[in-house]
């Protein structure tokens, strides 16, 4: 609860606070406006999304222009040992093989590359360096959307492990796989066994045909569009995909 006067504050300071509060609220709401897409990856909850009948996959996001022509440029950040580092080349190679109107191309991190990558991707030592996030959290995908709402790039942060656990590198493998599913516009399922589950635990290494749909529902701009060249971004109809189970 917040109180601006009080009977010992004179007006002008009255004033003065109605303005800084405006301000860092302005400055707050433009903070979170610009990370709407914010999704977590965590290792345990207590409670459930708003689950529904069906088994299902939201979608979140859909890529704006970046997307035209097939190409999704990432980066892998920071100092990152070479195990880590194919293990999210063998998520990313996962996708890439899955969908094939878009290629993954790995781009050079450091400060020559003018372009910012559309994912970029870091890693941390556990859940207790998110910033945002509890500890129990795994990776975390930031999804900057541009002035239309579309998709301008991501931010990925991976933990190498998390309440006291190291992962190991299968698992590493399939918080990336989870994590590029949210880069390309997924959100949650709403049932375990499936990549795009809250919890890692209860995971499926794999992608399943559903997450592949909803990938091709969120772009259906460009991914269900036969004549994707005069094509403009535009959002789908559908907020979820319905998975046959
Ligand atoms: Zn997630």
């Amino acid at each position: 609860m917040l109180h601006l006067a009080d009977n010992g504050q004179s007006a002008v300071l009255v004033k003065e606070l109605v303005f800084i509060l405006f301000f860092s609220l302005s400055a707050l709401a433009i903070v979170i406006l610009s990370f709407i897409g914010s999704s977590t990856t965590i290792l345990a909850a207590d409670e459930e999304e708003d689950f529904e009948e069906n088994s299902l996959i939201k979608i979140c996001c859909t890529w704006g222009i970046d997307i035209a022509d097939g190409i999704l440029t990432y980066s892998i950040v920071g100092d990152v040992d070479a195990e880590k580092k194919e293990a999210v080349h063998n998520a990313i190679q996962d996708w890439d093989d899955n969908i094939e109107s878009i290629k993954f191309e790995e781009v050079s991190s450091t400060q020559e590359n003018k372009n910012r990558p559309d994912i970029q991707i870091r890693f941390v030592n556990d859940g207790e360096q998110f910033k945002d996030e509890g500890p129990e959290t795994a990776g975390n995908t930031k999804t900057r959307l541009d002035k239309s709402g579309f998709i301008d790039y991501n931010t990925i942060i991976i933990a190498e492990g998390g309440l006291g656990k190291t992962f190991n590198i299968k698992t590493i493998e399939t918080i990336a796989k989870h994590e590029i599913g949210h880069a390309l516009g997924l959100g949650h399922a709403n049932f375990g066994s499936n990549l795009m589950t809250t919890k890692i635990e209860s995971a499926a290494e794999t992608i399943s045909l559903c997450e592949l749909e909803a990938v091709r529902q969120a772009n259906s701009w460009i991914l269900m569009n036969e004549n994707e060249h005069d094509s403009s971004p535009s959002f789908p109809e559908i907020t979820t995909v319905i998975c046959e189970s």
